[in-house]
């Protein structure tokens, strides 16, 4: 007799965060994914509700990559009683290592924020996670080798449950999972990357399987496909050639270095002008030297990756940051948060909007609601630390660089699997993305696909 399988949608059901995805194999519980909530407050706010099942009865959890959405509650989960391993590749284990202890301390320094100033309903107020729990939870991770689909191998067995990961191009270490349980294979497709992505190799077409679970961020939408090369180095030259700079704010992991490779190449091919160029942001320092030491992952080359340190001022210490004020001549200057909600980047602007010569360069998708937003929607006044600043520079918005394969890319991607899954499952997305998403699998390809709600169960 088989064994019964069932599958939980705990989270990315109707939205695009908080991927939690359970398995059920008879007695046996594992999780796949453990992300965060994020955005919305009514989305942030169910970080705090107790996880559907007792965490100590989860035997372990996998994951995709290490973007908070997917593992952001991993500290809260550990504090709540899970302790079992977490497997993932080895570069998703370096980046969680930076990502959840800046996690931790955005956390606690939020709880302090509100205590001090009185905000919250709870007296004290606590953070979800500290960054002692953000440790705790990084002692339990486990590496697993990449499998390839030419020669399919699951990385992990533990029974009845074996899990392969196999490269899925949207970030260093990302990964689609073939999880096998009783005897079903389930693929969840994680973030998937995109064919022509700058750094990142493109993504392995997917294994057979029974079950999909698709992820539809840009499940309705297509990315322009305008030459980055161009764009960019035209807004370069024409900042640089009326003496001014360009600001460039962007997100820590993937895009910061991306947005390094682009300038650095353009620089090296002489479509820009030599000029000095800064990595303002510690968080993407550590990221782009960890991208230097796992070449594996991803397409540039022992020199490119060279080419980034000897050619961009990596900027670490709060002096070294100040002193970028100090730099008379046209320049460059990456820095985080990548929709300008905090971190350096608000000093920069702070500085810089009021001047008509330079620009500010958003490379990626704008939040509603947020600064990095109304910046692009052309605000022409802006609040920065409880000060508003005129807008004189020029905004431009990158919004076509993605790390996420478009409608026609994930369709393409499907295709590519062997036979049809049985059913497919489609998440990680915004209601109306999903559904259309939905619709172009079953219109398209003929395929039986849902989406489901949050808090779903079903039995495969
Ligand atoms: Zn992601």
């Amino acid at each position: 007799m088989g064994s019964r399988v069932t599958l939980a949608f705990h989270g990315a059901a109707g939205t695009v965060t908080g991927s939690r995805y359970l398995l059920e194999v008879d007695e046996r519980r594992v999780l796949v994914d453990c992300g965060l909530f994020q955005g919305y407050k009514h989305l942030r706010e169910r970080n705090w509700r107790p996880f559907p099942v007792e965490p100590s009865t989860i035997e372990a959890v996998f994951l995709t990559h290490a973007h908070l959405d997917h593992s952001g509650y991993l500290p809260r989960l550990v504090k709540d009683g899970f302790s079992g391993p977490v497997y993932c590749t080895q570069a998703t284990r370096d980046l969680c290592r930076i990502l959840l202890l800046d996690s931790a301390k955005l956390q606690e320094e939020e709880a302090a924020f509100r205590n001090r100033h009185q905000y919250s309903k709870h007296q004290p107020a606590l953070p979800l996670y500290t960054q002692h729990d953000a440790k705790k939870a990084l002692e339990l991770f486990e590496v697993v080798g990449f499998s390839m689909p030419e020669n399919p191998m699951p990385g992990v067995s533990l029974g009845n449950i074996e899990v392969g990961f196999y490269p899925n191009g949207h970030i260093l270490g990302s990964s689609y999972l073939d999880v096998q349980a009783g005897g079903r294979h389930i693929l969840f497709s994680g973030d998937v990357g995109r064919g022509n992505d700058l750094v990142m190799r493109p993504p392995e077409f997917p294994i057979y399987c029974d079950y999909l679970v698709v992820e539809s961020t840009y499940g309705n939408r297509l990315h322009d496909n305008r030459d980055v090369w161009e764009v960019v180095g035209d807004i370069i030259n024409e900042t640089v050639s009326g003496g001014g700079s360009v600001l460039i704010p962007s997100f820590a992991v993937g895009r910061a270095q991306s947005m390094l490779y682009l300038i650095t190449e353009l620089r090296r091919r002489e479509m820009i002008p030599y000029l000095p160029i800064f990595l303002d942001s510690p968080m993407a320092i550590s990221v782009t030297e960890l991208m230097q030491r796992h070449h594996r992952y991803h397409r540039l080359n022992k020199t490119t990756c060279q080419q980034l340190s000897r050619d961009v001022t990596f900027t670490r210490d709060v002096e070294d940051s100040i002193a970028i004020n100090k730099v008379q001549v046209p320049a460059i200057i990456l820095s985080a948060s990548g929709m300008a909600t905090g971190g350096r980047v608000l000093h920069h602007l702070q500085r810089m909007l009021g001047d008509h010569r330079n620009t500010v360069m958003f490379a990626g998708y704008q939040a509603p609601g947020t600064r990095g937003a109304r910046l692009v929607a052309g605000e022409r006044k802006i609040k920065i630390f409880n000060r508003y600043f005129d807008v004189k520079a020029r905004v431009e918005s990158l919004d076509f660089l993605s790390a996420h394969a478009d409608r026609l890319e994930l369709l393409r991607w499907l295709q590519q699997l062997p036979t049809a899954p049985k059913r497919c499952f489609v998440t990680h997305g915004e209601e109306e993305a999903s559904d259309e998403f939905r619709i172009s699998i079953s219109e398209e390809l003929g395929w039986n696909a849902c989406v489901p709600d949050m808090g779903d169960k079903v039995i495969l």
